[in-house]
């Protein structure tokens, strides 16, 4: 009684703020820029045009413009008046503004693309526009190929191959890749440019380093006493199709498909400065920046400068940066431009969850479901990651998919389980990862679910119920006392599916009084829960479980990218179920099912 009764005190609360919200944050803030850009191509005062690129960084650093606006409050946003307040509200409620709409009446919205190549400034942009029709990317790109750019005045050979190497890398910022496949061919690019000349040091950087879950290039640091020669060997990567840019200390290769890999090279004394410059994001750049100016120091990868004295502080570790700068080290998924910096100057941020604090996976598929490998494979593979436990977790039946497990099947996997015991030196536990059903219940009925060690609870089907079908849904297998962990909570892939809509903040605070984990799924095409909302998560008291939901051995790596996420979220190995001990999981487990 009680439980649904604050399910639907969530519902009502919901259904009074429930309107749709079209553009986030850092939508507006791109729309804004690009009034601001369109402004300037139309002749409108610095002034005026400006004033949206102040807007756009005041959205940016806002909090949700949804709930300003329904308090009222985004006219209080530092350089937002009236008309560009209701231009803001407009682009939230409709995805579009009046003032944007006059301005693509006079510019193509795909003129903004002639704007992204690096060498082309609004009044080129406005010329070649006004003179050659050119009005999006691959007119540039025919009219270059046509050769009707050339002769024109200021515009010599030089500068069309710019352009030409300009379009490849706009193209490449267009595409962003999947952390976990940029991650493999980052990993290619390092052991290649080690075989190299002598470096020291050799780092990922840049949106790589910080786990984003999609990565726009990829950025390598490394110290040498050889810079010449380390970019010389870069640029002649046989997989690079293009190199973009070759400078004495930089170089930016072309990968086919669409990938950019930038490499940095400085001397070894300025290792840490360099890392520390080239992780970004630039949104924290800017605010550490902004507050070293404000004690006279300014900060770049070539070092600190004291701006009184003139003395240059250079650092050889990461950590020796913001220690100069007096503040806690920032873990580089931190570095959002958050309240990172705040927390950091206070002594306050948390130890993270790493991936050595892991002591077992609560989610892997076996050929006895959908996975490829065997069994007894994935028990090797698993004790192989020096876990002390792990959980076999194949699908169940009712959903009629070819691979689930009715419960007959079920219990044989427990006796083979059996059989193998401790041979390979860890415990394996008897899951399963059960569908939820549309209407909350679960796939297996009490009796089979209480045989289980643990037990998952995914939704795979009727993804397109209503939100509010959907979070009921998912209290419902929250409120079941069975079940241990929610599955990759929001159902959304890399691969196609956007996941499905529902009250976050209801579910997470079920989750949290009903002791049942949230999962951070590794899987590549998955990564889910994400990050922003895992960091929500925490806020109720949630205990998360990060597992890699492999489907073959080589899969089970896929942890990393569910701690990444984790790290990213702010939590420790605290606030992680399979960072406890085997007995610690088993009380989490006994405590849902013996609570009345
Ligand atoms: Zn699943
Ligand atoms: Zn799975």
């Amino acid at each position: 009684m009680r439980k649904s009764a604050i399910a639907a005190v969530a519902f009502g609360a919901l259904g009074q703020l429930h309107y749709s919200i079209v553009l986030s944050n850092n939508e507006v803030a791109q729309k804004l820029l690009e009034i601001r850009t369109l402004m300037e191509m139309a002749g409108e005062s610095f002034y005026k045009y400006m004033a949206y690129e102040k807007a756009a960084a005041s959205v940016e650093n806002a909090p949700p413009l949804n709930d300003l606006i329904a308090a009222g409050e985004h006219l209080k946003l530092p350089g937002i008046g009236k008309s560009i307040g209701a231009a803001i509200e407009q682009l939230v409620r409709t995805g579009t503004a009046d003032q944007l709409n006059a301005l693509y009446q006079r510019f193509p919205p795909t003129l903004l693309e002639v704007l992204g190549v690096s060498g082309i400034g609004t009044k080129t942009a406005a010329m070649l526009f006004a003179e050659y029709g050119i009005a999006s990317l691959s007119d540039l790109e025919a009219a270059i190929g046509a050769g009707t750019l050339l002769g024109v005045p200021r515009l010599g050979s030089k500068t069309i191959d710019n352009w030409k190497r300009g379009i490849l890398a706009y193209k490449g910022r267009q595409r962003r890749t999947p952390l976990p496949r940029a991650l493999a061919i980052a990993r290619q690019a390092v052991a290649y440019v080690e075989q190299g000349p002598l470096l020291q040091r050799l780092a990922f950087a840049g949106s790589l380093r910080r786990a984003e879950v999609t990565v726009g290039d990829i950025d390598l640091v490394c110290t040498s006493q050889h810079a010449a020669d380390v970019i010389a060997h870069f640029v002649t990567w046989p997989k690079a199709e293009a190199v973009l840019a070759e400078g004495p200390t930089k170089a930016s290769i072309w990968l086919p498909g669409g990938l950019q890999i930038d490499l940095r090279v400085l001397p070894d004394h300025l290792y840490g400065n360099l890392l520390q410059h080239f992780t970004g994001s630039r949104e924290h750049n800017i605010k550490l920046r902004e507050y070293a100016v404000r004690r006279s120091l300014r900060v770049s990868e070539n070092g600190i400068l004291n701006l009184e004295t003139g003395d240059v502080i250079t650092c050889t570790e990461e950590a020796g940066v913001y220690d100069a700068l007096g503040m806690q080290f920032i873990p580089p998924e931190l570095r959002s431009g958050l309240d990172e910096i705040d927390l950091a100057r206070a002594g306050a941020i948390p130890p993270l969850v790493g991936l050595s604090d892991l002591r077992g996976d609560f989610h892997m598929h076996t050929t006895w479901s959908d996975g490829d490998d065997s069994l007894e494979a994935m028990i090797a593979a698993a004790a192989a990651r020096g876990y002390e436990y792990h959980a076999i977790s194949d699908h169940s039946h009712g959903r009629g998919r070819r691979f689930g497990m009715d419960p007959s099947a079920l219990r044989r996997q427990r006796g083979e389980i059996e059989q193998l015991g401790a041979r390979y030196g860890i415990q394996t536990l008897c899951a399963s990862e059960v569908d939820i059903l549309p209407d909350g219940s679960l796939d297996f009925d009490d009796t089979v679910l209480a045989e289980l060690d643990v037990v998952i609870g995914s939704v795979h089907t009727a993804t397109s119920q209503s939100r509010e079908v959907m979070t009921a849904r998912l209290i419902r297998a929250c409120e079941n006392p069975y079940v241990t962990i929610i599955g990759h909570p929001t159902g959304r892939r890399f691969d196609g599916s956007p996941g499905y809509e529902f009250d976050y903040d209801a579910v997470f605070a079920a989750a949290a009084r009903t002791g049942t984990a949230v999962e951070i799924d590794g899987q590549a095409a998955r990564l889910d829960l994400p990050a922003p909302l895992a960091r929500k998560a925490k806020t109720f008291g949630v205990t998360f479980a990060l597992d890699s939901d492999a489907h073959r051995t080589g899969d089970l790596a896929a942890t990393e990218f569910a701690v990444g996420q984790a790290r990213r979220a702010g939590l420790g190995a605290g606030d992680i179920l399979n960072a406890r001990r085997l007995d610690e999981v088993r009380a989490f487990v006994a405590r849902k099912r013996d609570t009345p």
